[in-house]
C-alpha cells in the first residue's frame, strides 16, 4: 500500500528543498501546495482583484485549470497550460498568498485539487511526500508519516534571502525578515487550515544544523514511522 509522508512548517524552513531530497533519496513523489495556493495568488493579481473582494478572490477559482507536473525531480505548476512556476516566487505573490489563501473556500477547493493530485498519483502505486502548512492537520490527517518542521525567523530568513539572490530576486534582508514574520503571523491565523502542530506529528527543529544533516534527520523518521 502506497504511504503519505507530511510535512507541515512555516515560510522559509526548508521545506521545499528538503523535502525534494528525501524525494530523489526514496523515490516518492513530491507535492508542494504552496505552489497551488501561490497560482490561484497570482491569478489574482493578474486580474487586478481586489484583496477586499472575496467573491471575485472564489470566483475566480472556476476559470483556473491549476496542474503540478514533475518533470527530472523538479516540479512545475502550469496555470490554464502557461508554466508560471518562476512568476509565483516573485515577492509581489509572496505578499499576498497568505491572505487570499486565508479564505475557507479558496482553501477548500485547493484542498480537494491537494487530495485529488495525491490520490491519482497512489493509484498508480506510488508514494507521495507532500508539503504545507495543513497537511497533517486537514488535508491528510491519517498519513503514515507526519513532520512539523521548524526554525527559528532569523534562521528562515537568512534560506529565505539566498534563495531569492540564487533566483535573481534582490530584496534587502531586512525585508525579507520582515515578509516572513508578517507571513508567520497569518498563517498561525487563520480562521481554517492555519499552521499548527498535529499533536502527533514528529516536531523537528532545523534550525543551526546543515542541510545534510536535516535531511538524514528527516530519512530517519520516515523510517522509524514506516516501519512501525
Ligand atoms: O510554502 P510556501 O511558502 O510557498 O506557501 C505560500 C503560502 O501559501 C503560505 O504562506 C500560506 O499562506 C499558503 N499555504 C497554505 N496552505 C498550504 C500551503 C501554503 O495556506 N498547505
Amino acid at each position: 500500500m502506497s504511504y503519505i509522508v507530511a510535512i507541515d512548517g512555516p515560510a522559509g524552513v526548508g521545506k521545499g528543498t528538503l523535502t525534494k531530497l528525501v524525494a530523489e533519496e526514496l523515490g516518492l513523489v513530491s507535492i508542494d501546495t504552496g505552489m497551488l495556493y501561490r497560482t490561484h495568488a497570482l491569478a489574482t493579481l493578474r486580474n487586478n482583484i481586489s484583496l477586499d473582494d472575496r467573491d471575485k478572490i472564489i470566483n475566480i477559482l472556476k476559470d483556473l485549470n491549476i496542474q503540478l507536473e514533475n518533470r527530472d525531480n523538479k516540479q512545475f505548476v502550469l496555470l490554464n497550460g502557461e508554466d508560471v512556476t518562476k512568476e509565483i516566487r516573485k515577492p509581489e505573490v509572496s505578499a499576498i498568498v497568505s491572505q487570499t489563501s486565508s479564505i475557507p473556500e479558496v482553501r477548500e477547493e485547493i484542498t480537494k485539487l491537494e487530495r485529488k493530485i495525491a490520490n491519482a498519483w497512489m493509484e498508480e502505486g506510488k508514494n507521495i511526500i507532500m508539503e504545507g502548512r495543513d497537511i497533517t492537520t486537514v488535508v491528510f490527517p491519517d498519513a503514515k508519516v507526519k513532520i512539523y518542521l521548524d526554525a527559528t525567523p532569523i534562521e528562515r530568513a537568512k534560506r529565505r534571502f539566498r534563495q531569492n539572490k540564487k533566483n535573481g530576486i534582490d530584496q534587502p534582508f531586512e525585508e525579507v525578515l520582515q515578509a516572513i514574520m508578517e507571513r508567520d503571523k497569518n498563517d498561525m491565523n487563520k480562521e481554517v487550515g492555519a499552521l499548527k502542530r498535529a499533536p502527533d506529528a514528529v516536531y523537528f527543529d532545523s534550525s543551526n544544523q546543515t542541510i545534510e544533516q536535516n535531511k538524514k534527520a528527516i530519512l530517519e523518521i520516515i523510517r522509524r514511522k514506516t516501519e512501525e
